[in-house]
């Protein structure tokens, strides 16, 4: 069972909806796993503070031109659909950065002049943490290219024997955001009753839509009479899964890095539709 935790937009409290649930879903089953797939801005790991065991580069292959077999077609630069190859007065020049490594450019070279060679990305580092298994993926600093690194993450998760993993996604609509929440079998989306949660909350809901995913919706820092979000699931007919309160509390505990239902139990009330809902689908 794999469930993403998304939202639209970042800071609406992800990271402690999916630390929190993996926290309280370790409390009943074995071999629960959280993947932080943000890996932009990886943060699971400070309320967490796991215990590393595996650490591994990720690498994406890019390539290298050798001029001395290159008949200069321009081809190579023609078929890249990233910009990642430009042909200039017969002469390759290649930007690694944004390199997706589809391998194009090489199946196409008439003289076998490409060959590919690896790129950093990031790394992804395992371990335990508070009862369970834990996985991240850290991207290096001032890379672009967050999928391939987030798809590493996956790949060590599913080696694993596992019953459920929890996918901390990215934040948005964009390329991250499919690469994390591909394959789950549903997707909690987390968002805040304010304008900006609502009108993110529309983009990431057509993201869902398109890709044919099942929904449903966590309000967080929830009052007691805002229907902003409440009258907009309404009326697309999707359900609101459950609210968690806009707490002072909640967030001094957010604050010193601490997991909410570790120092507060009187929340989990909050999560435990949440538990139902995969209790279900399994
Ligand atoms: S591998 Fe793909 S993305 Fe990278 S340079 Fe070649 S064609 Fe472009
Ligand atoms: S496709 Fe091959 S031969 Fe043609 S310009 Fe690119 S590297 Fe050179």
């Amino acid at each position: 069972m794999k469930i993403a935790v998304a939202s639209g937009k970042g800071g609406t409290g992800k990271s402690t909806v999916s630390t929190n649930l993996a926290y309280l879903l370790s409390k009943t089953y074995k071999k629960v796993y959280l993947l932080d797939c943000d890996v932009e801005e990886p943060n699971c790991h400070i309320f967490l503070k796991p215990v590393f065991s595996f650490s591994e580069p990720v690498y994406v292959p890019v390539p290298q031109v050798n001029a001395e077999k290159c008949v200069q077609c321009g081809k190579c630069a023609e078929i890249c659909q990233y910009n990642a190859l430009a042909f200039v007065k017969g002469k390759v020049i290649v930007f690694p950065e944004l390199c997706h490594g589809c391998g194009s450019c090489g199946l196409i070279c008439p003289s076998g002049a490409i060959t590919e060679t690896g790129r950093e990305v990031g790394v992804v580092e395992s371990g335990f943490a508070s009862g369970f298994n834990f996985i991240h993926g850290k991207s290096r600093i001032g890379e672009a290219m967050s999928p391939p690194l987030i798809k590493a993450v996956k790949k060590q998760a599913d080696k694993e024997d596992f019953i459920i993993q929890i996918l901390d996604c990215p934040p948005g609509t964009s390329c991250p955001v499919i690469a994390a929440v591909s394959g789950s079998d549903y997707v909690f989306m987390v968002t805040e009753p304010t304008p900006f949660g609502l009108y993110d909350l529309k983009l990431a809901v057509d993201v869902m839509r398109k890709i044919g995913l099942p929904f449903g919706i966590i309000i967080n820092r929830s009052e007691e009479n805002d229907n902003l979000i409440e009258d907009y699931a309404k009326s697309e007919n999707i359900k609101i899964l459950t609210k968690i309160p806009d707490s002072r509390a909640i967030a001094e505990c957010y604050s010193r890095g601490e997991l909410v239902l570790k120092h507060l139990p009187e929340f989990k009330e909050a999560f435990e539709p949440l538990i139902n809902i995969i209790r279900e689908r399994m």
